[in-house]
């Protein structure tokens, strides 16, 4: 079949609207018909040819919701006229990874999808003759995808596409870090580094979970009024504070229970540890820093047990914890609008990525029409 579809064809180089074909769906795969996508970093990483996932050219995208259009054989959890979110952290519920009770990554699909390709290490688009790559198993900046089963996530039917579209990354990855991962106490308190899309849903995760000194900590102040509006206590502003560990410290009585690095800068990573209270700290790593960075912190620091955890997907399970996710949201327990700034077609994709890299977007979200 013929879909229209954002390409990457050179690295740092704006998408291009094509018409692709794109295979329908084989043994244990679907095919969504897909109704909105968010706009994410690690997207805008991919476009410089060298992110995670990165295999140009390709279709990228990996924040879609939409309709299931088709099934290939064998598939049996979902048909046709389910709502769905693809997911780019699949669940098969049979490797080892996800039979052994420690981790929510799955490696079902042989990590194929990291490299551009379906699970048979081919892929089902083309241009011309011209193969284009997967982008996460998901590629969703495009009017049809098709994902294999076990990363397709059945959701309430009544949940609006374009806002829990975002639930497929963000929301999931700031949410889930506070509720699966993080060990908050009621009364306890967080401190929040870098207020962007994940940022944000960890604040309102830690409000959730009980937290009631909620701490922020952006260069970027135009962040400070919506993160207040989700449960933020107190914010400090990193390019005007000269001890940003000092300062958190002064308002958690020593150092926070748990601390959230959100920005993906590896000097941030290490301030988080030192603003963590010194004998049962928690550092969650969420942001991906650039492969060469190192965590300037010293030795010394963790010697009366602090600890750093590094986690994936807020440590959310796809298939079993993105449906519970919607229905927070449909129930009101989490709000994902306000975190919605602009809509858009998918003809002015690149818009949504200008905004995002002036830092005026917190989540774009483009509008299949
Ligand atoms: P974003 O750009 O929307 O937000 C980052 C925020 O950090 C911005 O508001 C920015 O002003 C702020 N910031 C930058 N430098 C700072 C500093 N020195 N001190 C304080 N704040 C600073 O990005 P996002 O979409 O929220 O993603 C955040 C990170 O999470 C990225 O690194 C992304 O790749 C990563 N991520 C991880 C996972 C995972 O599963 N682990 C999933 C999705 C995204
Ligand atoms: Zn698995």
């Amino acid at each position: 079949m013929q879909i229209k579809a954002a390409v990457a064809f050179e690295p740092n180089s704006p998408l291009v609207i094509e018409t692709l074909e794109l295979d329908g769906p084989k043994a244990g795969e679907v095919l969504i018909d897909l109704k909105a996508t968010g706009v994410c970093h690690t997207d805008g990483l991919a476009m410089t040819g060298t992110g995670p996932g990165a295999a140009l050219p390709q279709v990228l995208g990996h924040e879609g919701a939409g309709v299931v259009a088709d099934v290939g054989p064998g598939v049996t959890s979902v048909k046709p006229g389910d709502h769905v979110i693809p997911l780019y952290a699949p669940e098969c519920g049979t490797c080892s990874n996800c039979v052994s009770g420690r981790t929510n990554v799955c490696i079902g699909n042989t990590m194929a999808p990291m490299k551009g390709l379906m699970k048979d290490r081919t892929t089902r688009l083309r241009l011309g003759n011209q193969p284009i790559h997967h982008f996460f198993g998901t590629s969703t900046f495009a009017e049809m995808t098709v994902v294999p089963e076990n990363a397709v996530a059945k959701i309430n039917p009544e949940a609006p596409f374009d806002s829990v579209c975002a639930i497929g990354c963000a929301v999931t990855t700031g949410v889930g870090a506070a509720i699966y991962v993080a060990d908050i106490r009621p009364g306890g308190s967080a401190a929040i580094f870098g207020l962007g899309g994940i940022g944000l849903n960890a604040i309102q995760g830690a409000r959730i979970a009980g937290a009631e000194t909620i701490v922020g900590i952006d260069i970027n102040s135009d962040r400070e009024g919506i993160a207040r509006q989700l449960g933020m206590t107190h914010f400090i502003n990193a390019k005007s504070e000269q001890d940003v560990v000092g300062a958190i410290k002064s308002v958690t009585n020593g150092g926070a229970d748990t601390c959230f690095e959100c920005t993906g800068v590896a000097a941030v990573l290490g301030q988080a540890i030192r603003a963590s209270n010194m004998f049962w700290g928690h550092t969650l790593a969420i942001g991906v820093a650039s492969p060469t960075d190192v965590i300037p912190v010293a030795a010394v620091e963790l010697v009366m047990g602090r600890k750093i955890e590094g986690l994936y997907f807020g440590g959310a399970k796809g298939r079993t914890d993105v449906p519970k996710i919607v229905d927070m949201y449909m129930s009101g327990d989490i709000q994902i609008d306000p975190l919605i700034t602009h809509r858009m077609p998918l003809e002015e994709i690149n818009t949504a990525f200008d905004l995002m890299h002036r830092g005026e977007a917190i989540r774009s979200v483009i509008v299949m029409d």
